[in-house]
């Protein structure tokens, strides 16, 4: 076989989405040479479908303050979030609109001409009081202005970029210090070899592991997959979010910027359903409380349509100029895909599945962390998360709408920053273990065996594991279901070590590019059933009939699961940096 090609930059960042191009920003600004590897032309990247917006105190509307989205961020996460990370990011979140805001993000306006702030899920004034406008956004198309402004700032500061190239795994010395990654062209199937002083994971989250999902096809948690592969555990996994609102049936998303410009839900009955379950906050509970009431009122009878399956998202008597106006991206979407026009009638929906709450540990300086026993954790020379794919952990048991873009903005930012001065202290390229690339490689020419070698087929696999997913790690969860949940996705493992992928003579490579795929969305979904099934409480996101109660005493704790040794745990960092904790209570909206 000819000799594979090799590139070496200082960083590599494997991901260009909004948490990938914000650190690439950073770095190419400040001369650093910059890879950045993607699956996708990056403006296709996940980022470009976020709606509603982006939080950050500015108090353009109502009166708001850092403080106050820092006690909402940690309520939101059932108190299971890192309150130093979540510190930080509430504290920077104001100077990360007003860099978007420089870099040409055109958000929408008051008339005294500041940034617009709409009201989202979770948010209060003074902690817990009235409800907050603490949302910025571009009418409902935020990520696409986001994206897009980052893509060009990029192209001006010449990072380097590799489209629809596949990253498949992390390249390491023998001392565990990571050193680039092995890619593949998706157009003609050549590996190359990055090799970086470090290298930057922004793969974005996992939702394909779900049938009914808000997510493009791209989201397979490849990062997640690769952390894995190099020894990484993955952190909270058990926590994935469902968004109450996805089109019924099709998943599409429908933006919590509906409900916060004062659209309301429905039950078969006409009532509106979420008076009975947060009194206060109604529509603009937190997610993870509005999905579950929408499932219960389904589950006893009060659904809506012929087989009363879904509740109905009211937005018509909000008047036809203000949807134009503030959601005229849902209101495109409701007429292509349903035929109906919000301002005249209301939207059938049904929670699907939409975020990654868990993913790659990392510190607040965007470095992926290792547990090690009672001892500090260690970080992983040269490896750094952020995004979606990283877990800091700001989100919890349940993250509220609009911290998400903040998150891969400030950590991303984060990360670049610390990325600057390992650099300087690191100015040579360490040489890299044969053995891990021939690791990497192997896994790569794997997907060389085709249909007529014999095997399953890979589709079938993934359709299979969607519908697990679905049936056994749902919004509502118990001990039985999860159990047998377990027993299926290890079978699913175990049978598509022998899979194969059908006629990839395919230009594009794109029976490969599945292939690859569906491993880290089985090892996601092996993280995700394992944990789940060993949570014996009822926590945010993730919810057990068995188990219906917060259990502070045994299970505040992060879980994290390795292919090495199964779960393992590790305390919550209650402790924030220059402000007092805020200790758990019950959680009422
Ligand atoms: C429909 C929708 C609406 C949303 N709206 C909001 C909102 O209003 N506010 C909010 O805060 N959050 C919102 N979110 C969440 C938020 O948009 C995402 O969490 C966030 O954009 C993720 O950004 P990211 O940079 O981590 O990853 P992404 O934007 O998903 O980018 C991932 C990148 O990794 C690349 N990649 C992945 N695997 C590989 C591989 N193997 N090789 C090479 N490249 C790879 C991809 O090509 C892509 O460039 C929304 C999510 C959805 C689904």
């Amino acid at each position: 076989m000819a000799a594979i090609q090799r590139r070496k930059f200082d960083t590599l960042i494997i991901g260009a989405g909004g948490g990938g191009l914000r650190a690439a920003l950073k770095l190419s600004d400040a001369d650093a040479s910059v890879a950045v590897v993607s699956k996708v032309f990056p403006t296709r990247s996940h980022t470009v479908a976020a709606q509603g917006g982006m939080n950050a105190a500015l108090a353009n509307v109502l009166p708001d303050n850092w403080h106050w989205h820092m006690f909402d961020t940690i309520k939101g996460s059932d108190y299971l979030g890192d309150q130093d990370a979540i510190e930080y990011m509430c504290r920077a979140a104001p100077k990360a609109v007003y860099e978007l805001e420089h870099f040409g993000v055109p958000f929408s306006r008051l008339d005294n001409g500041k940034i617009y702030q709409r009201p989202f899920g979770g948010q209060s004034q003074n902690f817990g009081g009235d409800q907050a406008a603490r949302t910025c956004a571009a009418a409902d198309r935020t990520g696409h202005a986001i994206l897009h402004s980052l893509y060009q700032q990029n192209i001006r500061a010449r990072t380097h970029f590799f489209d629809e190239y596949f990253s498949v795994d992390l390249l390491k010395n023998d001392e565990g210090h990571v050193l680039g990654a092995l890619i593949f062209n998706i157009h003609d199937g050549q590996p190359i070899i990055i090799e970086a002083k470090t290298t930057l994971l922004a793969t974005g989250g996992a939702g394909q592991l779900y049938r009914t999902t808000t997510n493009a096809m791209i989201n397979t948690g490849d990062g997640l997959g690769m952390a894995l592969r190099a020894g990484v555990p993955l952190q909270d996994m058990e926590f994935f979010q469902f968004h109450p609102t996805g089109i019924a049936g099709r998943g599409m998303l429908i933006t919590e910027g509906a409900r916060g410009e004062g659209g309301y839900l429905v039950n078969g009955d006409g009532e509106r359903l979420m008076e009975r379950y947060a009194p206060k906050a109604k529509d603009l509970a937190s997610r993870d409380v509005v999905s579950r009431a929408i499932a219960t009122e389904i589950r006893e009878g009060r659904g809506c349509g012929p087989n009363k399956d879904y509740v109905m998202l009211k937005l018509d008597h909000l008047g036809e100029a203000v949807i134009q106006k503030r959601l005229p991206g849902i209101r495109q979407t409701c007429m292509t895909f349903l035929g109906i026009d919000p301002a005249e009638a209301a939207i059938p929906v049904f929670p699907t599945a939409h975020y990654t709450m868990g993913g790659i540990p990392t510190n607040r300086n965007g470095q992926v962390v290792m547990p090690v026993k009672d001892t500090p954790e260690e970080v992983i020379e040269g490896l750094y998360a952020a995004g979606e794919c990283a877990c800091v952990s700001v989100h919890g048991a349940n993250r509220l709408g609009g911290n998400s873009l903040l998150d891969i903005l400030v950590f991303g930012r984060a990360a670049a920053n610390h990325i600057i001065d390992y650099l300087k202290e690191n100015r040579y390229h360490r040489s890299m273990d044969e053995a891990s690339v021939n690791k990497a490689m192997a896994r790569f020419q794997r997907w060389d065996k085709k249909a007529e070698d014999g095997g399953e087929s890979v589709s079938a696999l993934r359709d299979e594991l969607k519908a697990v997913m679905e049936q056994h790690c749902g919004v509502f969860r118990n001990d039985e279901v999860l159990k047998e949940g377990v027993q299926k996705i290890e079978q699913l493992a175990e049978r598509l070590k022998e899979a194969t992928i059908g006629d990839h003579s395919d230009t594009f490579n794109t029976a490969r590019v599945e292939a690859l795929e569906l491993e880290n969305l089985m090892a996601c979904g092996l993280a995700t059933m394992h944990s789940a099934c060993a949570r014996r409480e009822s926590r945010g996101a993730h919810s057990r009939i068995d188990y219906p109660e917060r259990d502070d005493k045994n299970w505040m704790r992060h879980s994290l699961y390795s292919f090495e040794s199964g779960l393992d745990y590790k305390p919550v960092r209650t402790k924030p940096v220059s402000v007092d904790s805020f200790p758990p209570k019950p959680r009422v909206y």
